[in-house]
């Protein structure tokens, strides 16, 4: 058997085709989404993922308001920021792209972020939300992973989930979306023991690690769906977590890096925006 790609690519762009009309229509009635990305630092993969996000937010008509800071920045000049952005009504989301340089705790950066502005869904409110089955800004990553596997109608529900990474980013509100959608869900992390025992009892199987190939061909069920959420820069290019190549012959879907679970994130974040925008906060018109 070889894998059918799952086209992060193509759905992506189906999903900002419909947000680029709703945000069209919005701006007829005089409301135009916001979103504000904070950059702290030089890091060069922050900021491709930042311009990334910009121009995105560009393409669909998002207002896109960038903050980039030297990375000597202090976390009071950093907070101050935020609570000006909380109360700018033409900002409706505010994004602070992470990894933080190392004087700043990124959980106090976080939590002072609105909720009703956390489009990325990491602040504590929206991650209980999420855990407790209330709505809430859902982190971009975990939910693209969902929208693509129902862009390709792959049922989850009764379904063993295995994700491997538990971050607040991915593994953890990935885990939420899968049970919400009726899996049985493990999570590994790096103390599993045997983790190939694991990977093979899964039907959808996904990778949120940060390690290259991680997850091998003998780790995988025959028909499993693959999900590479990994991003690892190598001399070659970018690799996933996922030995893409051989994983192919024995899985039944698969995802590609670049161009599986990537543009299916910022997709999602444009998605989190126009909600933002759309509860009304941040000032737009009441009644919306
Ligand atoms: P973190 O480093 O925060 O988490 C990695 C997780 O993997 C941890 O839970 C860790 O376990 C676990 N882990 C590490 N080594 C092993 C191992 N050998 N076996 C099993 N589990 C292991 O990373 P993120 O969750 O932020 O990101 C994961 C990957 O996804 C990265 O490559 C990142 O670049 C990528 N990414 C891609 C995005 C996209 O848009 N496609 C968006 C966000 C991230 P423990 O908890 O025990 O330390």
């Amino acid at each position: 058997m070889r894998a059918e790609i799952l086209d992060g690519r193509k759905v992506a762009a189906q999903v900002k085709a419909a947000l680029k009309e709703e945000v069209t229509q919005l701006k007829g009635r005089g409301l135009t989404p916001g979103l504000a990305v904070i950059l702290v630092g030089d890091d060069p993969a922050s900021q491709v993922y930042v311009g990334n996000k910009e121009k995105a937010c560009r393409a669909v008509g998002i207002a896109s308001f960038p903050h980039r800071l030297p990375a000597a920045t202090g976390e009071e000049h950093l907070l101050q920021l935020i609570g000006r952005l909380n109360a700018d009504p033409a900002v409706h989301g505010i994004l602070v792209q992470l990894p933080l340089p190392r004087q700043l705790d990124a959980n106090r950066v976080i939590q002072a972020i609105d909720p009703a502005k956390d489009v990325d869904g990491f602040h504590p409110v929206n991650a209980g939300r999420l855990a407790a089955g209330l709505p809430a800004f859902v982190p971009c990553t975990p939910q693209g992973v969902m929208h693509l596997l129902a862009a390709y109608n792959i049922p989850v529900a009764g379904r063993h989930a295995v994700v491997v990474g538990r971050s607040n980013i991915v593994g953890k509100p990935l885990v939420q979306l899968l049970l919400a959608a009726d899996a049985t869900v493990t999570v590994c992390h790096s103390k599993t023991r045997d983790l190939a025992a694991f990977t093979r009892t899964a039907d959808i199987l996904v990778a949120a690690v940060g390690r290259p190939r991680l997850i091998t061909r003998d780790m995988v069920k025959p028909g499993a769906v693959v999900v590479d959420v990994g991003i690892n820069r190598l001399p070659e290019g970018l690799v996933g977590d996922v030995d893409f190549e051989a994983v192919r012959e024995v899985a039944r879907y698969i995802t590609p890096v670049p161009g599986g679970v990537g543009p299916l994130t910022i997709a999602m974040l444009l998605k989190n925006t126009l909600a933002a925008a759309l509860a009304g906060r941040g000032g737009g018109p009441r009644g919306e």
